[in-house]
């Protein structure tokens, strides 16, 4: 099949969600993806940050393809001692104190928003189920999520939407402390907006949501969605800010390329979703599962992570030095470039026409390495962009 027949099927067949770049992906070995006619491309964006290992890597098609044969779905009306083993290595690494397994991002996001209104409701009854979350956040697709999500381009066409969020402008104590309100069960927050252009939060807007949430026993909730699983050079992102969430949702590169995602909440919440109150039918899915404990046996060790801080930095350095490069921000392998002529997508664009795969995030251009990448192909991935940017 050619790039061309792929296309006109696309168009053909598939709903028209996506606007895509124009290469059509067969295979890939590491950092490298190649395409359908045979041309290679050094891989910037790990499908979105989920395959965090890389394409086909040993160990995960190892992990993955035993588990395949040994049993691939049983149900959650079974119990498994892969799932327990995944959830105790979860909670362990975070501390927190139960989780809940299911598909997506959108889904985790899901489970919080939930958890968030049955505490709210178990303890004070009705009217106190407003949850806010941040200006120019992302939270994902579905209905509610939709809602969640703080940019007014995405609450359109599907109305009516889920009832109960508010907007604060990130960064803005003054605009967060006017909207904490008796009504408010929850602060749901990214700690780097990813979607939104990789804006980290500052340490005192972050301290400040927290210590009100604690004052007014309002739950402090984390999407690391596209921050967590070491992406950012601690497992998860909120470490480097020293807070204690009540919940954890993650999911992007939990699988390193197949699809999970989990919720976590503290002790204080352990027992508020009950029997009947939530499930999923594939939500830990035992390949999903032994593919996560791949991932998390291996992106967790401290050499792991001081490697990704170290890749990450070396990143940012190289691009500071770079052609039409005004600013160079995020954590780890999580980095945001605003270009000086505002051509993010034009940028995006020619690289892949040049051998590399990179991503856009509102105007900035974005890189999700995956955080197992070699300085080798860093450098042939940077080398690329070098060339565009200046335009060769
Ligand atoms: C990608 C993303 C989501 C949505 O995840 P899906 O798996 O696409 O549902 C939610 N929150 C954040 C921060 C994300 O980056």
């Amino acid at each position: 099949m050619t790039f061309e027949e792929i296309k006109n099927d696309e168009q053909k067949y598939m709903m028209h969600t996506y606007g895509r770049f124009q290469t059509a992906i067969v295979s890939g070995k590491g950092a490298t993806a190649k395409d359908v006619s045979g041309k290679e491309y050094i891989d910037f964006t790990s499908g979105i940050g989920v395959n965090c290992l890389g394409y086909c890597d040993d160990g995960w098609v190892k992990a993955v393809s035993s588990q395949v044969s040994a049993v691939q779905h049983i149900s959650n009306l079974y119990y498994s001692p892969l799932q327990t083993e995944v959830s105790k290595k979860i909670c362990e690494l975070t501390g927190m104190d139960k989780v809940f397994l299911c598909n997506s991002g959108a889904e985790a996001n899901e489970c919080a928003i939930k958890i968030a209104r049955k505490y709210s409701f178990d303890k004070y009854g009705e009217d106190r189920q407003k949850i806010l979350t941040l200006v120019n956040s992302f939270h994902g697709r579905t209905v509610t999520t939709l809602a969640a999500t703080g940019q007014d381009v995405f609450h359109n066409f599907f109305f009516p939407f889920t009832e109960g969020f508010d907007y604060v402008t990130a960064n803005d104590i003054c605009d967060l402390e006017s909207k904490i309100s008796d009504e408010v069960c929850a602060v749901f927050i990214e700690l780097i907006q990813g979607e939104g252009g990789v804006m980290p939060l500052s340490q005192e807007f972050v301290d400040a949501a927290e210590k009100i949430c604690k004052e007014k026993d309002i739950l402090l909730m984390i999407d690391e969605v596209q921050t967590g699983v070491s992406r950012t050079g601690t497992v998860y992102c909120y470490e480097q800010y020293g807070i204690k969430p009540d919940v954890v949702t993650s999911a992007k590169g939990l699988g390193g390329g197949v699809p999970i995602g989990a919720c976590l909440c503290n002790e204080k919440l352990s027992d508020v979703m009950t029997a009947g109150t939530h499930g999923t039918t594939f939500g830990g899915n035992l390949i999903a599962c032994a593919a996560a404990r791949e991932v998390l046996s291996r992106v967790t060790t401290k050499a792991f992570l001081e490697e990704v801080c170290r890749k990450g930095d070396y990143i940012r350095e190289k691009l500071t030095a770079m052609p039409n490069v005004k600013e160079v921000r995020g954590k780890g392998m999580m980095i945001g470039i605003v270009t000086e002529k505002d051509n993010a997508k034009e940028i995006a664009g020619k690289c892949v026409e040049n051998g590399l795969l990179i991503l856009t995030a509102k105007t900035l251009l974005r890189l999700l390495p995956p955080l197992n990448i070699s300085y080798e192909e860093i450098d042939k991935g940077l080398a690329v962009l070098s060339g565009v940017m200046s335009g060769d």
